[in-house]
């Protein structure tokens, strides 16, 4: 096989993949950059089985996106959709009535709701487990159809062991989706440890500048891409060209922003730790976290999101978020700058998340200026220490 000049090779570190994958071909005169087009439909060659034939089916824009991302999560087939929703609609699919799903009791809100409206307008049995309890987890996975897996979890950043609970789907015949969103990646790759699926919301660190809602599936099964490639067409939650093409030009850098924001989350934790008005911290690089030694082994880097509860209950919680000048008090995670919001502000959180529970996404700014304003947002909430 040759091989074309400046396409990924098997040698090439994550980073450098990201940098070079979805590329057109090398060629004098010719763009680095994939086009961005913009049409709907495409002038017939006449010939029956046409990959372009209509932008609801597939474009010329989605693909070097969909190879890259493909590329960097070690399968074959990525898929871009209109948001992670839209994906995890799409990789979830059709269930039967009385079909059981496993799902971590603490994972993306919307998620545990799209699973429990199956329950209740179609007779979908859903099990929440404690996905950090392998023994729970896979005693749940018998007599179950789908593992829907997140690992960390959201917001409680539990860390599962993914190899043990993806082998033990497999085993049963359990067709696996991990939703990869907060690891991206270059922190771990599902399809390598078992997992059939994986569904990110791009939206967050693979888009990674909070201007574009974004989607996207991975897999390395071919009936499976088949699947949720005619769900997608029928469905037709479809991306625009100028969210995959900002997609695509976010993920050039993604290696520089999870490296630095995962950096930044791990030197704030720790100062976190000692500080008089803080109760408790999550973040899997804290060595005293249970998920510690776990992610150690399965992950790169420990992710940019932790879980922060300052003394004094949620309205200390709430004067933290008040109180903050370079933090933006925001939804959503993944972006280059640093948000946080307490997560029980929303009814559908899950109850078993604290009151006080806030979620930091810490993004790429420099620490100290970052530590300097929690800080400051911090102080005078010292009281039931
Ligand atoms: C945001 C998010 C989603 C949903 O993605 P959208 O792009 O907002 O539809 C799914 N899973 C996780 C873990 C998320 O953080």
């Amino acid at each position: 096989m040759t091989h074309e000049h400046g396409a990924p090779e098997p040698s090439h570190a994550p980073g450098t993949i990201a940098v070079t994958a979805g590329r057109p071909a090398r060629v004098q005169g010719g763009p680095v950059n994939p086009p961005v087009v913009l049409s709907s439909t495409y002038v017939s060659r006449g010939v029956p089985g046409d990959e372009l034939l209509y932008a609801r089916n597939g474009t010329e824009t989605w693909e070097p996106f969909e190879a890259a991302l493909a590329t960097l999560e070690g399968g074959r087939h990525g898929l871009v959709l209109a948001s992670g929703m839209a994906a995890m609609a799409a990789a979830i699919g059709d269930l039967a009535p009385g079909a059981v799903v496993v799902v971590p009791r603490h994972a993306y809100q919307v998620t545990l709701g799209f699973l429990d409206d199956r329950a209740r307008r179609h007779g979908v049995e859903v099990r929440r487990v404690d996905v950090a309890d392998t023994e729970a987890t896979v005693a749940a996975l018998d007599g179950a159809d789908l593992l829907v897996a997140e690992s960390p979890t959201n917001p409680m950043l539990e860390v599962a062991d993914l190899r043990a609970v993806l082998t033990a789907a497999r085993e049963r015949g359990v067709r696996s989706i991990v939703d990869n969103t907060f690891a991206t990646p270059l922190g771990q790759r599902p399809l390598a440890l078992g997992a059939d699926v994986v569904v990110h919301s791009v939206t967050k660190y693979l888009a990674g500048h909070s201007d574009v809602v974004l989607g996207a599936v991975v897999t390395d099964d071919d009936a499976i891409a088949a699947e949720i490639r005619a769900y997608r067409t029928m469905h037709g939650a479809i991306a625009g060209p100028m969210e995959v093409f900002l997609a695509l030009r976010g993920l050039r850098t993604l290696h520089l922003r999870v490296e630095r924001a995962a950096t930044n989350a791990a030197e704030l934790a720790r100062r976190l730790t000692a500080h008089p008005a803080v109760a408790e911290v999550r973040h899997p690089s804290l060595p005293t976290d249970p998920g510690h030694e776990r992610a150690a082994a399965q992950m790169t880097h420990f992710g940019a999101v932790l879980g922060l509860r300052p003394h004094g209950g949620p309205d200390a919680a709430d004067a933290v978020v008040a109180a903050v000048r370079l933090w933006v008090p925001a939804t959503s995670l993944g972006g280059v700058e640093s948000t946080l919001e307490r997560r029980r502000r929303f009814a559908t959180e899950s109850a078993t998340v604290p009151e006080d529970l806030l979620r930091l996404s810490v993004g790429v700014e420099d620490v100290e200026d970052l530590w300097a304003d929690l800080e400051r947002a911090l102080a005078g909430r010292t009281a039931h220490a």
